[in-house]
């Protein structure tokens, strides 16, 4: 089970933590979902069809609170009526929860109020930062969090092609069948084909065990993978591909 699935199965089973910590392109959209499995009072959250799930959608849930990153939001002030609005309990859904965009922003006392809030505030309240750069937030809250990659749709079309190279390669494809693929890598740019061939070798070294001659096919890989920080065309990275392998 991937780790989405295990996610989707919790959220049906309303087992979800109470604290994530969300990252990725694609953040603000899981964030969205679990808030709504959080607010909703369907049988299989998120049902979409009950006024909690409606509601979020919408954007109106009174139980749902966005933390706007800008200004005001992000001084240890507002973290207090944060905190103080947490001990109020929900108004109809059965939690309360809190989207925090850029807590990574907050300083040492703000994140600090945050840390306790999910540490020793009431069990209804649920936290989401969502932060494109989660290594800024202090390692006790990261601590606290379960961490969810939601990738984007880029990131998710690049595992898929690095799937397929890895499957063109255990089986031994000939160029009849691995050049139109190599080819069709040219439209991609760099940062594609680099998750592509992490992908990839993260599947080849998964069978390195029982296939070790496939070691030296990811020798040939990894410079290829290198070259992908440096400006480099990708049509140039596919024609290296097609003659590494
Ligand atoms: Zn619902």
């Amino acid at each position: 089970m991937s780790r989405m699935e295990q996610l989707e199965n919790r959220m049906k089973h309303r087992q979800l933590s109470h604290a994530y910590l969300v990252v990725g392109e694609n953040r603000r959209n899981l964030a969205d979902t679990l808030a709504a499995a959080w607010v909703c009072t369907g049988e299989t959250p998120p049902c979409g069809q009950c006024s909690g799930c409606r509601k979020a959608a919408q954007g109106i849930h009174p139980d749902i609170t966005r933390w706007d990153p800008d200004g005001e939001g992000l001084k240890a002030e507002a973290v207090r009526t944060l905190r103080s609005d947490a001990f109020i309990r929900p108004n109809e859904a059965p939690k309360k929860v809190y989207i925090l965009e850029h807590g990574e922003l907050l300083n040492q006392t703000g994140q600090n109020i945050l840390l306790k809030l999910i540490e020793e505030g009431p069990a209804y309240a649920c936290f989401l930062f969502l932060s494109p750069n989660p290594e800024l937030l202090l390692p006790t809250v990261r601590s606290r969090c379960e961490t969810i990659r939601a990738e984007g749709e880029e990131t998710a079309a690049a595992s898929a092609d690095g799937e397929t190279l890895a499957g063109l390669i255990l089986k031994g494809a000939g160029p009849e069948e691995t050049l139109p693929f190599l080819i069709s890598l040219e439209k991609k740019d760099r940062e594609e084909i680099a998750l592509l061939l992490e992908e990839t070798v993260c599947r080849l070294t998964k069978v390195l065990p029982q296939r070790p001659e496939l070691l030296k096919v990811l020798d040939r890989l990894s410079p290829i993978r290198a070259a992908c920080e440096f400006n480099i065309s990708a049509g140039h990275l596919a024609g290296w591909l097609a003659s590494a392998l």
